[in-house]
């Protein structure tokens, strides 16, 4: 990472300086009213040059995808092509408003349309709804439609939802958001869900289960045929946390399987960029049956022309009008400019990279349930005495790389979950075995390079909790 030679300060103030000039008053001077003026607000005092440097210095120290290689697990942060931007730049795209007429915007339900289209190809099903703006908005959207669907049967007794211990954090506060209790499920000696398990806790109370496939250890589910049949033997509905679907893509469909309702997250496996908060974008998709719970709008395409419909029996919107439109156009750019070859081509080099890395740390990263990965996978970092994952991760700051996830998923003692994602070259990803191997040995020879890292950054090792918690948000230390 390029350092800049100064340090970053601060304490920049200096009586009397200002970042702008103004001319010479030639109206009669007026006062502003009384609670326009505080005098008490103490701002610092600047001039304009310090004031770009402080700004474009604090910018370089960011880490972002477009910047640095970004391993975090169960995020694909995986390149955002720059034509994804053209195209969502487009006028026709960009200056539209929500309240035009449908017959004004033929295009954009089209584009809607197409991208619907695609989805359904994709991970095989019948409906899909743009609306919710995020992968746990999906997953809201996915537990009300099961539960809008057993309802409308008259299945009135269903309370509990299954949900592995593998599974993200999203899943069981979806499950609680939508009333419902969440049963943990626990995962077998080769990370697959317990099937005793679950055939115990099956029965005319389960709404239905909640499956990640591949998983949080990035492993395919090997009994998942087992695993759908036992839900749905007992009446439950089987959801698939799509997040993962960038291991699947082109290779295997969710509705083939069995799953019945799936959501995705476009600014992970499609290329539409997220942090910071968004906007995201969390379609879900849903077998024949579950179509008519679908929220909508969602867009259909009539004799010469697209309309927005809501579908029958539908949970209702989501969303403020039709979803997180840009990031719709970027997720279908990236779809049109791959075709069918290239997300397949996606899939495999992205699992491909995972087990590059896996194969060439696990000697000194163990990991706990070791077998061919998918996209991802959870080593473990307390590799020597006193060292834990978090300082592994914080040395890795110094070395460039932004840090892995850690310590999820919880199954795994000091995870270090590594997901490469297929956009990296080899020469990246073996810079990046090259620093943790570094860092195994420094462990070893001197641990404390490692508690007290990073060195490099404007600020050390932060108590996280309390930056959390108690975050001071003034320009003043
Ligand atoms: C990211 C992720 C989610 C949640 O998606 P958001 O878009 O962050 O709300 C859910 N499940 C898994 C497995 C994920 O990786």
């Amino acid at each position: 990472m390029w350092q800049s030679p100064e340090p970053l300060l601060f304490e920049m103030s200096s009586p009397g300086r200002t970042a702008f000039s103004l001319p010479e008053l030639d109206v009669p001077e007026t006062p502003l009213p009384n609670d326009l003026v505080r005098d008490e607000v103490d701002l610092p005092e600047i001039s304009e040059l310090e004031l770009v440097r402080h700004y474009l210095r604090l910018s370089q120290k960011n880490f972002s995808i477009d910047t640095h290689f970004y391993p975090l697990g169960s995020c694909t942060m995986k390149y955002n092509p720059k034509v994804n931007e053209t195209a969502a730049g487009l006028e026709g795209f960009a200056r539209t408003h929500p309240f035009q007429p449908e017959e004004m915007v033929q295009g954009n339900l089209e584009l809607m349309y197409r991208l619907q289209e695609a989805l359904k190809e994709i991970a095989g099903f019948a409906g899909i709804s743009l609306q919710p703006a995020a992968g746990a908005h999906g997953e809201f959207a996915g537990v009300l439609i099961m539960r809008a669907y057993h309802l409308d049967r008259g299945d009135t007794q269903r309370i509990k939802m299954l949900i592995p211990d593998s599974a993200h954090g999203t899943n069981p506060a979806s499950v609680a958001m939508s009333g419902f209790e969440a049963v943990e499920i626990p995962s077998d000696q080769r990370g697959n869900v317990d099937l005793a398990a679950l055939k115990a806790a099956c029965n005319d109370t389960v709404v239905g289960l909640m499956l990640t496939n591949p998983n949080t250890l990035g492993l395919f589910e090997e009994q998942i045929s087992e695993v759908i049949d036992t839900i749905h033997a007992c009446g439950g509905l089987v959801y698939g946390d799509g997040a993962n679907l960038n291991a699947l893509m082109g290779v295997a469909r969710p509705g083939d399987l069995g799953f019945d309702v799936m959501h995705f997250n476009l600014h992970k496996t499609f290329t539409t960029p997220h942090g910071g908060g968004g906007p995201g974008s969390g379609p879900v998709g849903v077998n024949q049956k579950l179509a008519p719970f679908l929220p909508g709008p969602i867009v259909n395409r009539g004799a010469d022309e697209y309309r927005l419909v809501m579908p029958e029996k539908s949970i209702g919107r989501l969303k403020a009008f039709h979803g997180n439109f840009g990031m719709l156009i970027r997720a279908f750019t990236y779809v049109m400019m791959m075709g069918e070859d290239g997300l397949r081509e996606a899939t495999l080099n992205a699992v491909l990279n995972a087990n590059y890395l896996k194969a060439r740390l696990e000697k000194v990263y163990p990991v706990k349930y070791n077998r061919t990965c998918m996209h991802e996978f959870v080593a473990m970092g307390n590799i020597a005495d006193s060292i834990h994952t978090m300082d592994i991760a914080k040395r890795l700051i110094d070395y460039g790389f932004h840090p892995p996830t850690v310590y999820f998923p919880l199954i795994v003692h000091e995870a270090l979950m590594i997901e490469p994602t297929e956009t990296e070259s080899k020469e990246t990803l073996d810079r990046f075995v090259d620093a943790l191997l570094k860092i195994a040995e420094e462990a070893r020879n001197d641990p404390d390079l490692l508690h007290t890292a990073p060195h490099t950054t404007p600020v050390t090792r932060l108590d996280e909790v309390s930056a959390a918690r108690k975050p001071v948000l003034c320009f003043k230390g």
